[in-house]
């Protein structure tokens, strides 16, 4: 009889632990291997491996791993550059096979690269890819290639 009104704590309601303690934004989980692989050893002294950890990828927020007691992780504290919070053209959008901004940048403008999308595809059809532990974002770079890529062409 309430039922109609419970929906919201059922289904989609996004649970305090998955948002971000800076930006508020709701993050992804990532496996602990991934901050194992990204973390600076200092920093990594201090991981509460038992914990869930997400991933924020919201561009202007310096947090890049939070748990779920709510310790952050910030873009200082982390190995390499984070693609969706960086500027730099040399930043790599592609971490497993080194496609930096850069150089989907030349392949879209003349062509003399071969296509990124294709030569990372490839590779992940020969199980080369190692998302896990090279990308900060824990996952395939595949589709922020594809968007990437589509947002030069539309220039
Ligand atoms: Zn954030």
């Amino acid at each position: 009889m309430a039922d109609c009104c419970n929906t919201k704590e059922q289904g989609s309601e996004v649970s305090d632990s998955e948002i971000c303690p800076s930006c508020k934004s709701k993050g992804r989980k990532v496996k602990i291997i991934t901050l194992k692989s990204m973390l600076i050893p200092t920093i990594l002294d201090t991981l509460n491996a038992s914990l869930t950890h997400y991933f924020c990828s919201t561009k202007d927020c310096k947090v890049v791993y939070y748990d779920t007691s709510k310790k952050t992780y910030i873009t200082s504290e982390v190995k390499v550059s984070v693609y969706q919070k960086d500027n730099s053209s040399t930043v790599p959008v592609c971490y497993c096979f080194g496609w930096t901004k850069e150089k989907i940048k030349q392949y879209v403008e003349d062509g003399l690269a071969s296509n990124p999308v294709e030569h990372i595809r490839d590779n992940i059809n020969e199980n080369r890819c190692g998302c896990e532990v090279n990308n900060p974002q824990g996952s395939c770079c595949l589709r922020n290639v594809t968007s990437y890529t589509k947002s030069l062409s539309l220039l």
